[in-house]
């Protein structure tokens, strides 16, 4: 797949429904004689998973839907599994982002929903820092953060040095003076990170 946060999305849907299941530890207690005062009996006495995560739920349905939608107005039939309807829409989404205001549309849907998957299945630390050299300051400088420098919150990899100065072509958004590099540059940010090894070896 083309779009980055398309074929994320493609990736994550079934760990995603797994999630669903993994509720988070709440405590139990047998259904209790509430005209009894309370008493070592009532208290709760163990803790288990609950049955399901509700918040993991809305986004799938939000998810299913919205690809669903996005399948009719494309004029296909949404009569099949999500990651194959997410490979076909990323066969209509231009590369280029410019390109057309539908396909915009849809990878814009894409990169905010990728993040909140992300953020959702705890992906994405906010502040953590890499154990990497910056292939342009060197220094140990760059740190994860969510920000919303292109109209909404999404992760970036920031370096934070205060002395890093990429040329033009190597970083396409500065914030706060500081280079950073969204989420559908990380492939190739990690090429880069893994040649400063080679050079220096
Ligand atoms: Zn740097």
């Amino acid at each position: 797949m083309r779009n980055p946060d398309l074929a994320y999305l493609a990736e994550r849907w079934e760990p995603l429904n797994e999630y669903r299941f993994k509720g988070s530890a709440r405590p139990w207690r047998e259904p209790i004689n509430r005209w009894l005062p309370d008493t070592d009996e009532t208290v709760p006495t163990s803790s288990g998973a609950a049955p399901m995560h509700l918040s993991t739920f809305a986004l799938i349905e939000a998810i299913r839907a919205a690809v669903r939608d996005w399948t009719v107005q494309a004029g296909r039939t949404p009569e099949r599994t999500i990651p194959e309807l997410l490979s076909g829409l990323d066969g209509l989404v231009p590369v280029h982002p410019a390109s057309g205001s539908w396909g915009r549309e849809v990878a814009g849907w894409a990169a905010d929903t990728a993040h909140r998957v992300r953020d959702h299945l705890g992906e994405v630390g906010d502040g953590q820092r890499l154990k990497a050299i910056c292939p342009w300051c060197w220094y140990q400088s760059m740190v994860i953060r969510c920000l919303d420098a292109r109209g909404q919150v999404e992760p970036f990899v920031r370096c934070e040095s205060g002395v890093c100065a990429p040329s033009e072509h190597e970083v396409s958004t500065w914030w706060e003076g500081l280079p950073c590099w969204p989420v559908g540059d990380w492939q190739w940010l990690a090429g880069r990170l893994d040649r400063v090894f080679d050079d220096a070896a």
